[in-house]
């Protein structure tokens, strides 16, 4: 079975040998750019660095999957957010929002792919196909709605129009809704095979659950209907209270972190509407280990019956390679016993 077909079935609930091991989210680590003599901030909008550290992944990481780009900044930054380009192990960062007070000057560019570093991701995407074949798959990242909504008009317009300004909240996510869908099939045409919306915005912190369910799950719907792959929506924290209205959004996979508890009873909540993808924490397991503690915590969620082994969020930068290569090795101890 090759290692895209593993994915695709696994994400589609159809047989697979083993479950995949890679990373829904962000996968660039110092080490790695060291190795191969690239680094953060050019990868980001460089397609040749941005294609090489994504392909170290699957190389040295043992990674099952090849995923660009390294942040959730580059729509944001194509439709006029300001943009600080971080550092070497930074990821960069909004720092302007355009659209603070109304919407009247927003509009999709119809040159939108032209815009920013739109045109970097999907040579990226391009260069990685050429070189890995069709039998690695790609994944392509984005910004989810709520994020990139909150990155054009600021979490404190979106805070305050959705409750006093409902129409302009609509607009601004209709807004970004259909964006993201412009942009994730761009990068589908560009050989993607699989698409990741990350919408940290939309978690139960910041985001209700009764507003997730009407406002943003009919949202998530035309996404997952108009994106001509499968995908994966990744939200952060403890889903559990949305996790129910996540499983109806369309996805093929939700991708969780630890802090959605146990994998056992998310699977029993989501049935067969989506499969689950994670859970081992990026912050408090994979970066620290040690590896046994990597190792447990992986079969751990294997035995549960995660459906994609993955990070639960974006690899911290300063990650040490041996530490992401446990996962991998873990999955095939796993399967050995
Ligand atoms: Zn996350």
């Amino acid at each position: 079975m090759t290692l895209t077909k593993r994915l695709l079935n696994a994400l589609e609930g159809k047989e697979v040998d083993k479950v995949p091991v890679c990373s829904i989210t962000q996968t660039g680590i110092v080490e790695l750019m060291d190795k191969v003599g690239v680094s953060w901030p050019e990868a980001h909008f460089d397609p040749e660095q941005m294609a090489k550290l994504a392909i170290a992944n699957y190389e040295l990481s043992g990674l099952e999957a090849v995923r660009v780009p390294y942040c959730l900044t580059v729509l944001s930054e194509a439709i006029g957010c300001e943009v600080n380009m971080g550092s070497k192990n930074r990821q960069p960062s909004v720092t302007t929002h355009p659209y603070t007070k109304d919407l009247e000057d927003m509009k999709m560019h119809e040159n939108l792919l032209d815009m920013g570093r739109i045109r970097a991701v999907l040579d990226s995407i391009k260069i990685i196909r050429d070189r890995v074949g069709s039998e690695v798959p790609i994944i392509g990242g984005l910004e989810g709605p709520v994020t990139l909504a909150s990155d054009l008009v600021s979490v404190k317009s979106v805070m305050n129009w959705s409750i006093k300004k409902s129409e302009l909240m609509r607009k601004v996510l209709d807004f970004a809704t259909d964006v993201t869908i412009a942009y994730a099939n761009s990068m589908v045409i560009a050989g993607a095979d699989a698409i990741a919306v990350a919408d940290p915005l939309a978690s139960p912190y910041l985001m209700n659950p009764d507003s997730f369910k009407n406002e943003l799950q009919p949202r998530l719907q035309k996404f997952s209907s108009r994106v001509n792959s499968v995908t994966v929506l990744h939200i952060c924290s403890d889903v559990s209270p949305i996790l129910n209205y996540m499983a109806d959004c369309g996805f093929e996979g939700l991708s969780v972190d630890e802090n959605v508890g146990s994998i056992k009873k998310a699977k029993e909540l989501i049935g067969d509407r989506a499969r689950l993808v994670g859970n081992i924490s990026s912050p408090f397991v994979l970066l620290p280990g040690p590896i046994e503690k990597i190792k447990e915590e992986s079969k751990k969620a294997l035995a549960e019956g995660v459906d994609v082994l993955s990070p639960g969020c974006g690899i911290a930068p300063t990650t040490p390679l041996s530490h992401i290569r446990a996962m991998v090795e873990a999955r095939n101890e796993y399967y050995a016993q």
